[in-house]
């Protein structure tokens, strides 16, 4: 894909902010020291994020820490599952529309709790409070596609990947920003974190 336009406050193309993404996912990878920004950095004059990113809630999928970058680069919705309701839509459109960011990144990863949960028998989903059952029937799209007989933690994983693949797919069929995707102003694209290597593996459409 060419993009000969660039966006956002750090005038970057969308090629160009999932190239420093993937570049700071590798120096994490490689154990490079977590970046601490310094106090005139924390305090600059607004925002300036150069990629939003939806990614899961989970502990252990720290986003400013998987892409090795600090204060004010990038702009964060996490949610259980990394899933899309109304809040999250509207954040990511406020960090397009606003903000600018030339890059939008679904972020699932392996072995997601919220994934898992929602590949429970029903008998046991029906047992959580009403909330966490309205949020995982927003992942279940996502378990339709998967080959039912498959071991479970094959399962996870292909649901995973759907889950993240089924959201990147909604946010480009929303009118606010299928213009700046038109323009190249904009990529949404999807992506799986694994718990055990570190590694961000960006996922086909
Ligand atoms: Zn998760």
């Amino acid at each position: 894909m060419t993009a000969a336009c660039s966006s956002g406050k750090r005038n970057m193309t969308p090629e160009q902010a999932l190239q420093e993404l993937m570049q700071g996912n590798a120096r994490f990878v490689s154990a490079a020291p977590a970046r601490i920004a310094s106090p005139e950095t924390r305090v600059i004059d607004g925002q300036a994020p150069f990629a939003a990113i939806l990614g899961c809630s989970d502990a252990r999928v720290p986003l400013e820490l998987i892409f090795n970058r600090g204060f004010n680069d990038l702009f964060v919705v996490r949610v259980a599952g990394n899933i899309i309701g109304p809040n999250e839509l509207a954040s990511l459109q406020y960090a397009a529309l606003h903000l600018r960011v030339p890059l939008i990144l679904v972020l699932g990863h392996t072995f997601c709790g919220a994934i898992t949960a929602a590949l429970a028998p029903k008998e046991e989903r029906t047992k959580e409070p009403a909330a966490i059952q309205r949020l995982l029937r927003q992942i279940d799209p996502a378990i339709a596609q998967v080959d039912a007989s498959v071991p479970l933690a094959e399962r996870v994983a292909g649901a995973v990947t759907a889950n993240a693949q089924r959201i990147v797919k909604r946010l480009k069929s929303e009118r606010t920003l299928q213009s700046l995707v038109q323009d190249e102003k904009l990529l949404i694209a999807g992506a799986v974190y694994d718990l055990h290597s570190g590694r961000v593996t960006l996922l086909a459409e």
